[in-house]
């Protein structure tokens, strides 16, 4: 489904994604896992073509993406930005609507949509018509990841979805992650620098120092390796 040879990204000084290598199957949730800095944004970024690679390549069903046009691949790529990433001067509801008004979707369709989303992620619908700084830390990362789905995507990205939480809400949604139905059919490539996390959401757990792959392998491989 999604497969990434020899990705590499240098700057002046500095190497920050190292001939990064590795494939994921279509339904698999894979994660990268390591300290900050040791280039695992640099690395879903140009998966997702916001950052251009100094080497490598990016294959989506068998395509490079360069060959892929922007619009495809925001409708096949949802992605969690970050602490969200919400616009904080759109409601909720415009900041869910942004990808399937780029796609030119119908307002009607978009309406159904966004209702459809609020259920499986249990928002309010009362939210619809609040901002991001109205809602709880919890309820703002279950808007970022509604609207990373909201075209359907098969394959999602996502960049420390759980990382601006507390504690207790962290555990209570990673909790949620693994029993969404609206996550169950995806392809996903997710960033953490939590190991519990890593080890609990991941299919693979693909470990990242210093810009580089140091093992990749399923919770039980890496557990039991010496
Ligand atoms: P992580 O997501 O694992 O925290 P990043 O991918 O954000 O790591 O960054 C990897 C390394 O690349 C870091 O050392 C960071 O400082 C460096 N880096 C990121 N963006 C740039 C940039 N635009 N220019 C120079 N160095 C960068
Ligand atoms: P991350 O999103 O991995 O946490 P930061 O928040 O540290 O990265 O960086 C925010 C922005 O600054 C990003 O666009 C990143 O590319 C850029 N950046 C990060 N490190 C450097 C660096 N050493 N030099 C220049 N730009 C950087």
């Amino acid at each position: 489904m999604l497969t990434v040879q020899h990705l590499t990204k240098r700057y002046p000084n500095h190497t920050a994604v190292d001939e990064v290598s590795f494939s994921v199957r279509e339904g698999e949730t894979l994660v990268l896992l390591g300290t900050s800095g040791c280039g695992k944004t640099t690395t879903l970024k140009m998966i997702n073509r916001l950052i251009e690679p100094t080497a490598g390549r990016v294959d989506l069903n068998g395509t490079d993406i360069r060959r892929q046009n922007v619009h495809d691949l925001r409708r096949t790529i949802g992605y969690v930005i970050q602490e969200t990433g919400l616009f904080p001067h759109y409601t909720i509801a415009q900041n869910i609507a942004v990808v399937p008004q780029l796609l030119g979707w119908a307002d009607q369709r978009i309406r159904q949509r966004t209702a459809e989303l609020l259920a499986m992620l249990h928002l309010p619908e009362a939210s619809l018509h609040q901002y991001p700084d109205q809602l709880s830390g919890g309820q703002r990362q279950r808007v970022g990841l509604a609207r990373a789905l909201a075209a359907d995507p098969p394959v999602v990205l996502m960049d420390e979805p759980l990382g601006a939480l507390d504690p207790v809400t962290r555990a209570s949604i990673r909790r949620e992650f693994r029993h969404l139905d609206a996550l169950r059919q995806k392809t996903i490539v997710m960033v953490t620098h939590d190991v519990q996390e890593a080890f609990e959401l991941g299919d693979r757990v693909c470990l990242m120092d210093k810009g580089r792959i140091q093992q990749i392998g399923t919770p039980k491989e890496l557990l039991l390796r010496p």
